[in-house]
């Protein structure tokens, strides 16, 4: 079996573009893969396109490392966002053939079954003004969907400091949500790597009586010694990683033990086969896998196949109950949170299990939609143009 054609199909939302390719083969079978790589759509569709001519036409979909050691080590330079997202979208693709061609979901693949349910935390949700609230009746209506986890960045444009008034506010808009929430749901704080250590650890002093259920990229994510003191600061667990994009760059936060969840994308590192690369060895440091996940259904479902073989796996992001709820339809068998219990079911349909509706994807064509986590007003995820005051240039 060969790949002999690679599509490429862009569907835009006001704020993220989902680029989705489909492989087909010389047997007859096709098979999606699906990447948002943060505001840089086109390099990432001139990537796919320059690496899918020099090695994908004409490749067995089967032989998935060798591809990952073409692009990461034959092409020389280093392996990073732009190779490791173009990778990913092939290796998905990939995988969606293999199950196909055997008649299995892609889990049975990796392992098998570890767990029948599928735990996932809501974000996208708090798309309002930055008032308690306001904040406490979206996160109400989180819970009313089933979810037993939910995150927020409460910190608005911060940018290195936060002035002692926004951190009040960031503060109380967190209490607000624990008192929405109850005791027993996990409130994730997402930082977006703004802060100095200095003000990475203020926070967190700030929110101990919240009770997050982790701090993610406090300080900027290669920062290893910033990161070491706010770690040496506080017993809450720290989240970091969805801007890691092999295995080497986890390495120092491993061999330290500086990381306590590692939120690998597997649309930025290098697809299914990348992230079950580092199963054996986070799980051997004792450590959670709880992937990173902003894409539409057809990375979802890899992510959400991938969790449910994933032994050291906590917990799947999932955006696409809050922003852009059209999302659901650009195929059919698209994976959805089951509101008895805030979880996905493991899928039963072969490869993926997920059919591209190009129909659908035709009435949302490219937006240039992108994201400005230091412009006030993000939070909502309207066209960027929107955005009240302090544009990035
Ligand atoms: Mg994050």
């Amino acid at each position: 079996m060969k790949i002999e054609k690679v599509d490429i199909v862009v569907v835009g939302a006001p704020w993220r573009e989902l680029t989705i390719i489909e492989l087909t083969t010389d047997t007859g079978l096709t098979g999606l893969g699906e990447v948002r790589m943060v505001n840089k759509t086109d390099t990432l569709i001139a990537a796919i396109e320059e690496l899918a001519a020099r090695y994908v036409i004409g490749m067995d979909p089967a032989n998935l490392t060798r591809l990952a050691w073409q692009i990461q080590v034959g092409e020389y330079g280093l392996p990073g966002e732009v190779g490791q997202s173009a990778l990913a979208a092939f290796d998905m693709a990939c995988w969606d053939i293999l199950g196909k061609e055997l008649n299995v979901p892609i889990w049975k693949l990796l392992g098998g079954k570890f767990r029948d349910r599928v735990p996932a935390y809501a974000n996208g949700w708090y798309q309002g003004d930055r008032d308690p609230k306001i904040i406490q009746k979206l996160a109400k209506g989180v819970v009313e969907k089933g979810y037993r986890g939910l995150k927020i960045d409460p910190f608005g444009a911060a940018s290195a400091e936060i002035s002692r008034s926004e951190r009040k506010r960031a503060l109380t808009i967190l209490e607000a949500v624990r008192e929405a929430v109850g005791p027993d749901v996990q409130i994730f704080l997402e930082m977006h790597g703004r802060f100095t250590g200095a003000a990475a650890r203020a926070v967190a002093r700030d929110v101990i009586d919240v009770e997050p259920g982790w701090l993610e990229e406090p300080v900027t994510p290669t920062d290893i010694t910033s990161l070491r003191s706010v770690r040496q600061s506080t017993h809450l667990p720290i989240a970091s990683g969805e801007r890691m994009h092999e295995a080497h760059d986890l390495r120092p936060f491993i061999e330290e033990g500086l990381v306590d969840i590692y939120q690998i994308d597997l649309t930025h590192a290098g697809g299914i086969t990348g992230l079950q690369q580092l199963v054996g060895w986070t799980n051997a440091y004792n450590v959670l896998l709880a992937p990173h996940n902003v894409c539409g259904p057809i990375g979802t479902a890899a992510a959400l196949h991938f969790s449910v073989a994933c032994p050291n796996f906590m917990i799947l992001e999932h955006f696409n109950d809050f922003a852009d709820p059209w999302v659901f339809d650009i195929v059919a068998g698209a994976p959805r949170i089951d509101p008895a219990d805030g979880c996905f079911a493991a899928p039963t349909a072969a490869g993926l299990g997920v059919t591209l509706n190009r129909e659908e994807c035709s009435k949302h064509p490219r937006t240039g939609g992108r994201l400005a986590l230091f412009s006030e007003g993000w939070e909502k995820r309207t066209n960027v143009e929107n955005y009240t005051e302090g544009k990035q240039s």
